[in-house]
This record gives C-alpha cells, sequence and structure tokens, in this order.
C-alpha cells in the first residue's frame, strides 16, 4: 500500500533534520517541502491544503447522480497550464486551509453526512502522503474517486492502490510539444499513458450499480481546447491505439472558457487561440471523430457548458 518513503521523499544533506526532498511527481523537483512549508513546483506544503469541500453537481452523471459528489477542491498543481480553469487555487493565488489528518478527517465526514455518491479528490497528488494516511484508516461507505491531470507516475499510483476505485484522470496531450507548451512539461503523452495504463491495472473495467453510478473503474477526461483540434483527435488515435475496447470510459469536455482574469491580465496573449471558446464547426469535428470510432463509450458535452458559471467558487466553503 505504502512506497518506501526514501521512494518519495529523500533528506539531500544527510541531515536527518533537513526538510524531505520531495520527488513525489514525475516533475521530482526536489523541492525542501516541509508539513508547513510551500515549495517545489506544486507550489505546496506537506500538509494538505483544501478552498472547498461539498456536494458538486458538475461532475459526468455517473459521478454527480442525484445527491452529488463529495469534492474536496485541493490548492496546489505539480502542472501549470497557461489555461487553467481552476487557477485561483491551482496557482495558490487562494491558498486554501490547511487540514490536519484529523481535520481531513472530519471533513470527509461531513460530505458523507450529506448523503454524497462518492468521494472527489480533485488534484491531490502533491498531498498523497497524507491523503493516503487518512483514507488507510477510514472504512468508507461510498466509492473513492482520484480526479487528477493525469500526470502521475506508476509509482506514485500504486500508493493509492485499494484506496480508491475510481480513477478520473484528464488526458490532456497527445501533442507532447503542445504539453510543453501549454502545460510546462516536456512529456505529457507518455507520462500519462503509462499512468492510465497503472489506473486500468488496478481497477480493471467500469463498473456501474443499479443508479448508473460508478462504482470502481477509470473515466478518462479530456478537454477539448479551441484552436488544438488535432491534439484532440492525437489524444483519440492515442487511447484508442493503446488500450482494448471497454478499458475506461471517455468524457470529452467542451466547457473551455477563456479565464476574464488571465485574460484581461495579458497572460493568454502569447496563446491568441485560447482566448475564444470552442467553435461549433470544431465540436462537430471531433464528434464526427468519435460517432464513426467504435472503440471508446462515455460522455461529451454539449457547447452550452462553455461558462465560467461552471466553476465552483473557492471560499472555504465545507471546511469549518
Ligand atoms: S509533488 Fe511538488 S515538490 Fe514534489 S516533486 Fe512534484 S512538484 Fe516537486
Amino acid at each position: 500500500m505504502w512506497a518506501e518513503p526514501e521512494a518519495a521523499f529523500s533528506s539531500g544533506s544527510g541531515d536527518p533534520s533537513a526538510p524531505a526532498l520531495c520527488r513525489l511527481c514525475p516533475r521530482a523537483c526536489g523541492a525542501p517541502r516541509t508539513a508547513e512549508k510551500a515549495a517545489g513546483l506544486c507550489r505546496s506544503p506537506l500538509t494538505p491544503r483544501l478552498a472547498r469541500a461539498a456536494a458538486h453537481f458538475g461532475e459526468e452523471p455517473c459521478i454527480s447522480g442525484t445527491r452529488g459528489s463529495g469534492t474536496l477542491f485541493f490548492t496546489g498543481c505539480h502542472l501549470s497550464c497557461v489555461f487553467c480553469q481552476n487557477h485561483e487555487i491551482s496557482r495558490c493565488e487562494i491558498p486554501g486551509r490547511a487540514l490536519s489528518d484529523r481535520e481531513l478527517e472530519e471533513t470527509i465526514r461531513r460530505l458523507l453526512d450529506r448523503g454524497v455518491h462518492n468521494l472527489n479528490f480533485v488534484s491531490a497528488s502533491h498531498f498523497i502522503p497524507a491523503v493516503t494516511r487518512v483514507l488507510a484508516r477510514l472504512q468508507l461507505p461510498v466509492p473513492v474517486v482520484w480526479n487528477s491531470s493525469g500526470y502521475e507516475t506508476p509509482e506514485q499510483l500504486r500508493q493509492l492502490d485499494g484506496l480508491v476505485q475510481v480513477y478520473l484522470p484528464d488526458f490532456k496531450y497527445g501533442d507532447e510539444a503542445l504539453g510543453r507548451r501549454l502545460s510546462g512539461v516536456p512529456d505529457y503523452p507518455s507520462v500519462a499513458l503509462a499512468a492510465l495504463q497503472e489506473m486500468i491495472r488496478q481497477r480493471g473495467p467500469c463498473q456501474m450499480d443499479q443508479d448508473g453510478l460508478l462504482t470502481s473503474g477509470v473515466l478518462v477526461r479530456h478537454l477539448i481546447l479551441p484552436g488544438c483540434i488535432e491534439n484532440t483527435l492525437d489524444v483519440l488515435d492515442l487511447l484508442r491505439d493503446n488500450f482494448a475496447p471497454g478499458s475506461f470510459l471517455l468524457s470529452l469536455l467542451s466547457q473551455y472558457t477563456p479565464i476574464r482574469a488571465l485574460a484581461e491580465s495579458g497572460q493568454l496573449d502569447d496563446y491568441p487561440f485560447l482566448k475564444r471558446r470552442l467553435e461549433p464547426g470544431e465540436w462537430q469535428r471531433v464528434w464526427d471523430y468519435i460517432r464513426y470510432s467504435d472503440r471508446e463509450d462515455g460522455y461529451i458535452q454539449d457547447l452550452s457548458s462553455a461558462t465560467e458559471e461552471m466553476i465552483p467558487a473557492f471560499d472555504g466553503t465545507g471546511l469549518s
């Protein structure tokens, strides 16, 4: 269940009192993170920080159901996507609230008291040691959903084996150069493919309950970016070529919207194609490509979902 601590953290100086150097995620940046001190490309301490914990109804129907998904939004991120729809928390403009193991457990229990269908850990990859510590001692009545960027190592994911029932990873790029340009990582497709293989190894084919809720398996998400339709088709080809039919469900997201704060501050000026929403012709091209393929099963959003209203308020809801 647990990786050897040395696999992810090491004290580079040989001094046992020195902060552990973190190599938890594929970025392996070796930052001196401590319980309180934020460091590294994920800008995070070891103690988890959250910006919101609430029932969420904006996920796929098999995740949200009728009572909502018990969503825990963690702050910080080891990717640096220029278009991030959650930029306020991923870049720690809203650094969130630090939760001890006990406080995280209490937050989980409050979500369960609301009758949510599952517990949905959003972007928690850089907090795996604390999250697995808490999950390992809980007997949960609902599935745990691991909602991630897909940019994770198999070693990281093996720590979740037996603790996570549903994997909900992004598969952002089939085009390596686009991943480098927009998210700052040199190897997104190969890393995400290896991660997806490990997720599928752990959970096998998707299983639904009698209400159509996903209880086990992998649901892969891809956000269709305007002006990047070739990248989307590359992703579809990669998934088709590397996995047997029925290995996972696929969800194509059309909700990309340029975040006003990013556009107004000039942060999208080098990426003019990201200053607009998806056009109907682009959406149609993807839909035509997917519906004539007999390899994937899943969901596609219509264009009406492209609004900032889809983004929840990161106001500390559910954290006290
Ligand atoms: S989890 Fe954060 S500090 Fe650790 S290697 Fe990844 S980016 Fe660096």
